[in-house]
Parts: structure tokens; C-alpha cells; sequence
């Protein structure tokens, strides 16, 4: 195999850190009635070395654009966000914003409008510069950084949204990696990479949105910002304690991987063997790893209730597990709904009161096996 060498600093330092096998493209959801087997590919995490970047080690995988319902909790974090950031001075009152969304959507154009900002023209400078998760589906990590910076205009600010890597590591969400997403940021990692691109994190603020996400505002070194901020040199002390650059700290995550499938699997198996009824709920990528680590088929889960008209007539990746529309909550009438999106929570409850009233419950397919923050 060639050496490996990171997206970001070019290195070719480092570490497999995690390893999850061969794992079919988690958004490529074949037709329900293709026999399969589908396609697998190796889904390894590698830490450089020298920048401290986690990230995905080969991508063999076609994206496809499987577009998802947008969740209510991601919404109304984006609302939140927009009041903080200008809160806290760093949105001018009018000027000029170029956006680089997430390929799954979440667009913030709409909220910045409303604040004077207009969009930039394509490839054109702008005040504010705004990546809200896609930064992470870039092959090339130091490149589209670097282009992200260009077009930062004099005075302005870049804005990064991510996942936390911390978060990652602290509530061992091994199955947030995917193919697709190249990187998973640590405050840590990220400094390194806008170093290299002449920028310096100013401030940050902390979401709960997956467990924990991070928006981390950045500017020019050339203009002399006075460097990062309390909040920043907090984040980058928390990184350090949990150790997002020290391979040791991803030993619980590779734990975890076969606790989490076996405790899964069993209590699928249990709840069958008492004779009660399990839907799951949420087609999402990290289901598609869940599933398949604990080798769950349709005897166990009958089938993943989508929103998502999108996601109709096929099957989970790797499964024989239909996903099936709302419809099916009602007429199956579950004993409970295993809820692989775990910030979904307040919305399914609240939009489909049916299942708590028929004496069903919502249970999250994340912490099953009871795992815990470090
Ligand atoms: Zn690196």
C-alpha cells in the first residue's frame, strides 16, 4: 500500500487509530429488491502526526448526495449560532457572505440575509466566509482551507462549524466515521491548519448539536487580532486532557466498536424474545456502521423509518432492513423505536405522539450498552 500522507500538513507521519473493517459506502442505499451483497471498502481513521489531523485514510467510495430531511435541531442551531455570532460583533451589520455548505444541506444564507448579509458572487471575496460542515468532505484538506482563506476580504472573518473531535473521543461516537468525511476536526488540529494559511482562531462558541460541535471564528494574523480568546484557549486545554493527538486516547473508541454492536445486538435479540415489536428510526450514516458491526438483519429490525421520501423503496447498506416511511410508525405499532439520530429526539416525540401514547418508547441507539464520557 502507498504511504499515507495527511490532507492537511502533507506529512507522512502517523497512526491508524481506529479501524472499522470493510464497511459498505454508508450513502449508497441500494433498491430494496437488489439482493446484494453490496460492495465493501476499509474504514480506517489515521492521526498525523505532525498537524494532529484525524482523518479518513483511503476513500475508494463514490459520493452519492442522499438528501435527508434537515432536522429540526440542526435548524434551530443555526438560528442560535447567527444570534450568538452577532452577539458577539463578529457579523457586520451589511456587506458580503460566501457560504461552503454541507453537501447533506443546512444552508444559513436565508438567516444572514435577513441580517444585511447578501451572498458573494461565485469565487468572489466576502466580509464573512462561512463553512458549516463542509470543509470536512474536501479530499484535500490544506487546499480547500487555503481557498476558504483567499476569499476572506480585509477585516473579514472565517467561520468553521465541526464536530468536535473531542466530542468524538468523549462519548465514543466510533461510528461517526465514514467514508466521504475526510476530517474530524480538534480545535487543536484545526489552529495547526489555519496557521499554514496565515489565519489564527479568534473565538469559538459551543453547540450541543451532536453531542458537541464547535463554531470557531478565525481572521488574518497580518491584521493582528490579539490571538484566541478565553473560549479558544479552553477548547484547546479540554483537547488537551482528552488527548485528540495522542493515538492512546483512541484506544477506547476501537473498544467500543464491538461493546456497542454486542449490546445492540443483544438487546435486539432480548427484545424479540420477550415478544416485542423494534423499529428503528433515522436512515442515517452512522446507523448504516451500527448495523452492520452487530449484524442486525430484518429478523431483528424489521425495518428504519425514514422522513425522507428519498429514502423510500430501499434498504439499509450491508442489510436486508427496509427503510420504510412515517406511515409504518402508526400501522406497526412498536413496542419501541430505536432512534439512531439521538438530536431527533424532542422533534420525533413531539411529531409523532402515537408511539409513547400506545405505550411505546424511544430508545437511543447511541448509548445503548450505556456508554459514557470518559
Ligand atoms: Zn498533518
Amino acid at each position: 500500500m502507498d504511504k499515507h500522507t495527511c490532507r492537511a500538513c502533507y506529512g507522512s507521519a502517523g497512526d491508524l487509530v481506529l479501524d472499522l473493517g470493510e464497511q459498505p459506502a454508508c450513502d449508497y442505499f441500494p433498491r430494496y429488491d437488489d439482493p446484494g451483497p453490496d460492495p465493501v471498502y476499509p474504514l480506517q481513521m489515521w492521526l498525523c502526526s505532525s498537524c494532529g489531523l484525524a482523518q479518513l485514510l483511503a476513500d475508494p467510495t463514490v459520493p452519492e448526495e442522499p438528501r435527508g430531511t434537515e432536522p429540526a435541531a440542526l435548524v434551530a442551531q443555526a438560528a442560535d449560532a447567527v444570534e450568538r455570532v452577532t452577539a458577539a460583533g463578529y457579523l457586520p451589520d451589511r456587506g458580503v457572505v460566501a457560504e461552503y455548505g454541507s453537501p447533506h444541506g443546512g444552508s444559513w444564507l436565508d438567516l444572514l440575509a435577513a441580517r444585511g448579509l447578501a451572498p458573494s458572487g461565485p469565487g468572489g471575496q466576502a466580509d464573512v466566509i462561512l463553512d458549516c460542515f463542509g470543509l470536512m468532505h474536501a479530499a484535500d484538506q490544506h487546499r480547500a482551507l487555503a481557498e476558504r482563506a483567499a476569499r476572506v476580504a480585509p477585516g473579514g472573518v472565517l467561520l468553521l462549524q465541526y464536530h468536535a473531535l473531542s466530542t468524538i473521543i468523549g462519548y465514543r461516537q466510533w461510528n461517526a466515521l465514514r467514508h466521504g468525511h475526510f476530517a474530524y476536526y480538534s480545535t487543536t488540529a484545526l489552529t495547526a491548519m489555519l496557521a499554514a494559511v496565515g489565519f489564527s482562531p479568534r473565538t469559538a462558541w459551543h453547540f450541543d448539536l451532536y453531542g458537541g460541535t464547535v463554531l470557531l471564528a478565525a481572521s488574518r494574523d497580518s491584521e493582528g487580532n490579539g490571538g484566541p480568546d478565553d473560549v479558544v484557549r479552553t477548547l484547546l486545554a479540554q483537547d488537551a486532557r482528552i488527548g485528540v493527538r495522542d493515538r492512546s486516547a483512541f484506544a477506547g473508541l476501537q473498544r467500543d466498536v464491538h461493546a456497542h454492536a454486542t449490546a445492540l445486538h443483544d438487546w435486539l435479540v432480548a427484545e424479540r424474545s420477550a415478544g416485542r415489536t423494534v423499529l428503528g428510526y433515522g436512515a442515517a450514516s452512522r446507523a448504516v456502521a451500527l448495523l452492520c458491526h452487530a449484524h442486525v438483519d430484518r429478523a431483528l429490525l424489521p425495518a428504519v423509518i425514514d422522513a425522507s421520501p428519498a429514502k423510500q423503496g430501499l434498504r439499509m447498506p450491508g442489510t436486508d432492513i427496509p427503510v420504510a416511511g412515517t406511515a409504518r410508525l402508526a400501522a406497526g405499532r412498536p413496542d419501541a423505536v430505536l432512534l439512531f439520530v439521538p438530536d431527533l429526539l424532542a422533534e420525533v416525540r413531539d411529531a409523532y405522539p402515537g408511539v409513547e401514547a400506545a405505550g411505546g418508547r424511544w430508545v437511543d441507539a447511541e448509548t445503548l450498552g450505556s456508554r459514557s464520557l470518559q
